[in-house]
This record gives structure tokens, sequence and C-alpha cells, in this order.
């Protein structure tokens, strides 16, 4: 069921916007009327990934902001016009933030209120200029390094979010160093917690494959014809549990009973389970159109949607030269998990359609999607998100109950998983 799904996404994509300063708000009017209704922020999440650490701050109405960096200051300044601190929730801002003070990426948060003609607040993120590592040739010292950071913004509307990426120059250096990024792509797949990403684990034993059952808890999910979407969703996530531990994966649930957990919660889950793959598994409904529509569709989390040649993102320099060869590469990385997950969607829609049929099923199938609020991993690993049928069609809800027909999507299901995992050998 879809609406209760937001994207927890990696914005991608070069798109060609580099300056350093850059006025987003639009002129006169337009602000003020905008700014009738107040804008507020709901929440902020922090989240280190492999590649870079991401701020995600999503707001009640579309966004409007100027960005500066502050050189000397090794400073990031974002303002927000219209906005006062109580608005932007400082203190929860600041509270989150300062995790990154402790990993030593910050070295100080300001959020700051103006009250000239408009108010306005400024978040000033002040990055640490140097790092400490150990000493190559003698580890008992310590060397300072000069951080240089290449930052990503991204903004989008409906919902509202702003996404800030800090890629390391480490990190870059890595990306940049693999000539063959889709190799780099694939390798990784199988070397989440090794230390040499060119050994490819080889075995499905090694494989860590998280399955998600949607919604749960005080969170149904659809409704219909005296079921609910999250009772199913966790039966067939089991019985896909058991099937894909017989052939031999590792194999995790985010949830073993009904209770609640946020897209955030399962997306945490699935990076410190260090997971290799994500597949949520969810019932469909039609909205009350009828109760006609019925099928199988699969989504996959889509990044270029976030590409425009306009001034919804791009990228800063901090301390690091204008490179196009680093903006290309981060580009290509992204690019590469998109139609990983779209491989990924494919193979289980397909798979689970043909298993079906091949049971004398007639199921409809609706195909791949792509979708920004539904499949939900900022974590750079392939993940799917499965509609195994519309609980809102009495056939299909009835069938769905059946123990059998549970165990058939299943296995349809686990079969696309194998042909997607022999495909990445
Ligand atoms: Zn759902």
């Amino acid at each position: 069921m879809k609406n209760l799904y937001f994207a927890l996404f990696l914005c991608a994509l070069f798109s060609g916007t580099t300056q350093d300063i850059e006025a987003a708000t639009p002129a006169g009017n337009a602000i003020n009327n905008k700014f009738q209704e107040v804008n507020r922020l709901n929440w902020i999440e922090v989240y280190k990934g492999k590649l870079s650490t991401q701020i995600m701050l999503d707001f009640s109405q579309p966004i409007y902001f100027k960005k500066k960096i502050l050189k000397d200051n090794f400073q990031l300044k974002l303002t927000f016009p219209g906005m006062h601190q109580q608005q932007f929730c400082a203190k929860q801002v600041m509270e989150k933030l300062s995790q990154l003070k402790q990993d030593g990426l910050l070295k100080n948060v300001f959020v700051l209120e103006k009250n000239k003609n408009i108010s306005k607040v400024a978040l000033i993120l002040e990055f640490a200029k140097t790092r400490e590592e150990k000493d190559k040739n003698d580890i008992n010292k310590a060397v300072k390094i000069a951080n240089r950071l290449l930052i990503k913004w991204c903004k989008m509307e409906d919902p509202n979010r702003l996404v800030i990426d800090i890629f390391s120059q480490e990190a870059l250096d890595n990306l940049q160093n693999k000539n063959q990024t889709i190799l780099y792509v694939k390798n990784d797949f199988y070397a989440s917690d090794s230390t040499n990403t060119d050994q490819p684990l080889s075995k499905k034993k090694d494989l860590r494959i998280v399955i998600d059952p949607g919604h749960g808890g005080e969170d149904d999910g659809a409704k219909s014809f005296n079921l609910k979407e999250k009772d199913l969703a966790l039966l067939i996530a089991k019985k896909t549990k058991t099937m894909l531990q017989d052939d031999g994966f590792k194999v995790l649930l985010t949830r073993n009973e009904d209770t609640n957990l946020t897209l955030i919660e399962r997306s945490k889950l699935a990076e410190q389970l260090n997971a290799n793959l994500f597949v949520s598994i969810h019932v469909n409904s039609d909205g009350g159109k009828g109760g006609a529509a019925s099928g199988v569709e699969t989504f996959y989390l889509d990044t270029k949607e976030f590409v425009s040649p306009t001034r919804r993102g791009g990228f800063l320099f901090m301390n690091l030269k204008k490179n196009l060869s680093i903006l290309e590469a981060v580009d290509k990385y992204l690019k590469n998990n998109t139609q990983t997950s779209q491989q990924l969607a494919t193979l289980i829609q397909n798979t689970l359609v043909n298993h079906l049929h091949e049971q004398s099923i007639n199921i409809k199938d609706r195909g791949i999607k792509a979708d920004r609020f539904r499949v939900l991993l900022r974590s750079p690993i392939p993940a799917a998100l499965v509609e195994v049928g519309f609980l809102t069609n009495h056939k299909e809800a009835l069938q769905l109950t059946n123990d059998m027909y549970q165990k058939n999507i299943a296995l349809g299901i686990v079969r696309g998983i194998n042909a997607f995992v022999d495909l990445q050998h």
C-alpha cells in the first residue's frame, strides 16, 4: 500500500550547477505568497553510509534556501527565509547533527535566527579542517591530514526534502581508483564486510538478505475483506525466509511479529545487519476504486527523477579542486546502484509471474515501476519492493489467505533472488 511509504533516497547525479553561491529563492511576491503558509521542519535524519554521510531534512512546504561556502571558516551556511528557530526545530537539529561532531566530521553546528525585514534561519555546519590518522611508518604516532570534502545537495517536492551528501576525499579516491565502476559495485555487493572489496565472497552462505514484511503494529497497511496487509506480508515473508535459508543464504526479517517499525528503522536495521540485499513484501490496494485492479508489481528506488538541469541539485567543493572526473565517478556510482536495483526488481517480477503461470494461476503482470516513495534504502545495496497482489480484489484476497498460494509467492520471489545472485557472479 502506498502513501505510508516515503523514500529515503540517494538523490543522484551531476546537475551541472556548481556555483559556490546561488540564490534558490524566487523573487518578490512569490516568496510572500509561499510563506503565507509557514514552513516547518518535520524531521531531520543523519545517516552514515559507506561513501557519504547524509543529512536529510523533511519540511511541511516546498523549500527555498540559499547556500554558501565560507571557505576561511570551513563552513557551509544554509539560509531558510521566512522561518523562525522554533519552526526549524533548532534543538532537534542541533542534537542530531552533534553526532557528526563526535565522528570528527563537524567541528561546530549553529542554528541562528535573524529578523531583518523578513525572519530567516541559518544552519551553519562547520567542518573539521583536519583529521588525525595513524602514521603509516609508526603506529604510535598520529598525523594530521587536511580534510577535503565534496558536498552534494538535492531538493525535491512532495515530499519536501533537502538532502545533503558529504563525500570524503578518501571515498572519492576509492571510487576514482576503480576504473571499472560497474565491477566495483558488483564486487561491493559481495564484500560488504571484507576489507578487500576486490575479492568477491562467492559462496551464497556469505550473503545476508534482509526480508522486510511491510507495515506492522499500529500500521495495518491495506485492509479489505477483514484481512490486513501487515499479517499477510509477515506470513509470506516468513515462508520466503525459510526457503532462502534452505538455499544457503543468511536471512533476517526486519520484524518477526506484529510490531511497529518506521522506514528509517527498517533502513538502519539493514545497515546494521550489513545486508547485501533488501526485499520488502507488501500487498496492494486500489484505494477504494471498486476492486477490479489485480496483479503483481515490483518497485525499485529511482534516483534519476531527481536529476534536473535547474536548481534542484548540485555540488559544492570544500578545500577540493573542482574536478569533473570526481563528479562523473559519483554520478556513475549512483547510476549503477539504481540499475542494480532495477535488475533485482525485474528478475523478482518476471520469475514470480512465470512461477505463478506455471502453477496455472492466472495472475496479471503489472511490470516493474520506479518509485521514490516506497523502496527505501539510503544504503547503496540492491533493494526492491514486491506488491504480491491486491487485497481489494476479492479473488486475489482469497488466494492470498491460502497457505499453498503464499508458498508459491514466496518461491517465486526466492527464484528471482537466486537469478539475481547468479547474474551478479
Ligand atoms: Zn504496503
